[in-house]
Formats: C-alpha cells, sequence, structure tokens
C-alpha cells in the first residue's frame, strides 16, 4: 500500500527552513562531513556535490587503516590485512549494487568513469553494417561524446551517419520520452545502442529509463545509462529496468573523493555470455585458478568478469567510507529529503520572482535528482562571481547557467535559503 504524502507547504522564512532542518531525522548526517570554511571562517554554502561530494571525516581512517596494513605487513596484506586486500573490492559490490538497484553479481567497482564506458562498449557496441548507429543526448556530457564518437571511428564507421543526437523541440529545454521513443523507432535496426546520461548533468533531467530500455529492446539494440549525474542521486532499478549495462563515477553525489574509482553494471542476462567480446586482464579472471598464470582467460561470471587490473585499495577505502555512510542514511531516506531540498529552493526561486530566472530542470520530482540548472537571462558571469564571494560553491556553465544540487547527506534547508537570499540580493 502506497503511503499518501501531503505536500509540503514551504514558506519563505529562515525559521521555517530552520525549523524543518530540526526536524530532519537525516540532520546528523552533516556531521559526518568536512564543509570547507569561506576566508572569514564561516562554513560556505556547498551546493556543488553533483561535480565533488564533500570528504567524510571518516575517510581519513579508511585509508589510514591500508596504510598501517601496508606498514606492517608488506605484501601479506592482500591476504592478512584487516580488510585483506585481495577480495578488497568485494566488500563494496552489496551496498553499491543497493545504491543502483541491482544484485550483486551485476555490479563491480573498477577504473573510472570513461574507461568503464570504453571496456562496456567493447562488449556492448557490436555494430554491423546494418545495425550500427549509437542514440545519445545532443547535450551529452563531452567525455561521453568523445567516448562515443572514437568507438563509431574505431569500428570503421562515420559519425555523420552513425551517431543520432537526441535533441529537445524548440523553445523546449529537456526531452520528451515521446520524442525518444520516435527517434528510436524511426531509425529502427539501424541503431546498435542507445547510451544516454541517467541525468543530464547540464539540465538535471532524469531520463524515464525503465521506458527507454523497453523501446529499445523493442528494436532489438543494446541500453545503457551513464549514471554519474544518478547514482546516489535518484532512484534507481537497474535490474528490474532491465537495463544493459551502466556506468557511473564516485566522486560526484558518492563522495569517494576526486577521480575515485567508479562503479559499472552489467545485467545478469548477460553474466555468463562469455561469447561478448571484451578486453582482458587478470583481475577478471577466475578466482579459483588466477594465481595459476595459466594462459587461458577464463572470465569470472557477472560484472566482475569484466575487471582488468587489481585495484585501487585507497580509492576503494575512501569509497567504502561513504558508501558505509550511504547504508546508515538509507538510500529512500535520502531521496525522500532531497525532493524537499530541491522542492524548496525551486519554491524560493519563484519567490524570487524576477523574470530574467528561469528553472530549466523538469518540475516533475520524478524527472530529476537533487540538481536545479537554474538559467538567468541576459546574465554573465559576473553574477556568478557575485553569489560566490558571498560563500556559494556553485556551478556555472556557459552562457546562462548556474547549475546548484543540495545533496541530502549534508545540505540542509537553511543552505537552500540562504542561497536563495543571496540571489535575490546578488540580481539587484
Ligand atoms: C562527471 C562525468 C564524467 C566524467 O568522466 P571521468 O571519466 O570520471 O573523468 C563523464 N560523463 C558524465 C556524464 C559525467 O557527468
Amino acid at each position: 500500500m502506497s503511503k499518501q504524502i501531503q505536500p509540503l507547504k514551504f514558506e519563505n522564512y529562515a525559521s521555517f527552513a530552520a525549523e524543518m532542518d530540526t526536524r530532519d531525522s537525516l540532520g546528523n548526517f552533516r556531521d559526518k562531513f568536512y564543509i570547507p570554511k569561506q576566508p572569514n571562517g564561516e562554513e560556505v554554502i556547498y551546493l556543488t556535490g553533483n561535480s565533488l561530494g564533500l570528504q567524510p571525516k571518516s575517510t581519513r581512517n579508511y585509508i589510514e587503516q591500508e596504510l598501517k596494513d601496508w606498514e606492517n605487513l608488506g605484501v601479506e596484506g592482500h591476504f592478512h590485512a584487516k580488510n585483506p586486500w585481495l577480495p578488497y573490492h568485494e566488500f563494496l559490490t552489496e551496498q553499491m549494487a543497493n545504491i543502483v538497484g541491482a544484485k550483486p553479481i551485476e555490479v563491480v567497482v573498477m577504473n573510472s568513469l570513461t574507461v568503464n564506458l570504453h571496456l562496456l562498449m567493447v562488449s556492448f557496441y557490436r555494430p554491423t553494417r546494418e545495425r550500427y548507429k549509437i542514440v545519445i543526448e545532443a547535450g551529452a556530457f563531452p567525455s561521453d561524446q568523445y567516448a562515443v564518437e572514437s568507438q563509431i571511428k574505431f569500428h570503421g564507421f562515420e559519425i555523420e551517419n552513425s551517431l543520432i543526437e537526441l535533441t529537445p523541440r524548440e523553445g523546449e529545454n529537456c526531452l520528451r520520452t515521446e520524442d525518444i521513443a520516435q527517434t528510436i523507432f524511426e531509425n529502427g535496426d539501424s541503431i546498435a545502442l542507445i547510451l544516454l546520461g541517467g541525468v543530464n548533468y547540464y539540465t538535471g533531467q532524469a531520463f524515464n529509463m525503465r521506458r527507454i530500455t523497453e523501446i529499445g529492446h523493442k528494436i532489438g539494440a543494446v541500453v545503457g545509462f551513464d549514471l554519474a549525474h544518478a547514482a546516489g542521486s535518484i532512484e534507481l532499478k537497474l535490474h528490474d529496468w532491465n537495463v544493459d549495462f551502466a556506468a557511473w563515477c564516485s566522486y560526484k553525489y558518492l563522495n569517494a573523493g576526486p577521480g575515485g574509482i567508479a562503479g559499472v553494471f552489467v545485467h545478469e542476462r548477460h553474466a555468463s555470455s562469455f561469447n561478448l567480446p571484451r578486453f582482458a586482464g587478470w583481475w577478471g579472471h577466475d578466482k579459483e585458478t588466477r594465481f595459476l598464470m595459466d594462459k587461458q582467460f577464463m572470465p569470472i561470471k557477472g560484472a566482475e568478469g569484466w575487471q582488468l587490473s587489481n585495484p585501487p585499495i585507497f580509492q576503494l577505502a575512501a569509497l567504502k567510507a561513504s558508501l558505509d555512510i550511504f547504508e546508515e542514511a538509507g538510500m529512500q531516506n535520502l531521496i525522500e529529503k532531497s525532493k524537499k531540498l530541491t522542492g524548496y529552493l525551486e519554491f524560493l526561486l519563484g519567490e524570487i520572482n524576477d523574470e530574467r530566472i528561469s528553472v530549466i530542470t523538469p518540475p516533475n520530482p520524478d524527472e530529476r535528482g537533487c540538481q536545479l540548472s537554474i538559467r538567468v537571462k541576459n546574465s554573465d558571469k559576473n553574477l556568478f562571481n557575485k553569489i560566490t564571494k558571498r560563500g556559494v560553491i556553485a556551478d556555472w556553465r556557459e552562457p546562462d547557467v548556474i547549475r546548484v544540487a543540495p545533496v541530502p547527506l549534508y545540505n540542509s534547508l537553511a543552505d537552500v535559503f540562504c542561497f536563495a537570499e543571496i540571489l535575490k540580493d546578488s540580481l539587484s
């Protein structure tokens, strides 16, 4: 039975935000993070968890543990460290799988995002003369664009007739599912791969991944998602949605630190698809016989079979610190709070009542995550510089968009309120 949630009545008062914060059951999680300070000693208003998540105070201890074990044990740490290094990545699998709605066999933590996109495309972009096109968003993140184009060229195809870029309708900022469907059906069995961001990094739009996967499969294409802006931000059910593969980084909402180790998903139905081509390395080899150093590569069943190298333990430790916090908070609670924070932000932006500002992110809470992208008409970076001076850390995207993402683990309604006040002052 689904619980009927009363629509929240927001109020444009600092006291309202403060009162709501005292009732926030996740309120004390903010203390688990270092909040950067302004030169005057006050905490910044940090709204860029979509770019680089803040450092958990526990991260240092997690890394210290591995430094100590290395100091005391040397190579023996692979077996005798408190958290043995040999299987260390396995300690993260279940928590990561919970965050993206997957079974443990479908998830592994490895490499970084763009690297993983390439590795997955090696297996899941198999163009033929008849079926060779890739569908992406016209506004895809540049790295995804480069990765996809270079894959097309690698296979000897022309970008011009192989890359389908989805563009919003004239005068609109976001893509409509019906238009995505139409493009997919129009190109039908010439499409080999559909690869979209789960949440678009620029507009903040969350796609209907279940529906897009369904449509993609109808025409026989493979469907993958880049979840850089989705993992740790929105509800994901990759297994149930039947997504073929996905990849995400862990330094945005997942707080693993700059350049942190990334995650991948490969649906269970591909777990034993050993006939798929893949680039291989010893860490993807069957664990029983890995150290026999046999010449014949035998992949591990599931996502782990796509690993190449033994992973960076300090990176795993940093990510583990954050995943433990996610587990304690609970993804459902985080999503619920996120909707409150982002809803409040949207409400306050409306209250500013200035024709120059508009939100290009969809108004439907199910079509977005933490982030709102605010367009400021006829603005330039001066406005952004003004709010930065007042202690706001947000993100400016040319020509006229400010991206802000209140994050439920460490942001409060008070943060959102202060931001809106500063933006209002800076506009006048
Ligand atoms: C952040 C982000 C990346 C970054 O890629 P790295 O390989 O981690 O440097 C790529 N794609 C998207 C959609 C992103 O949001």
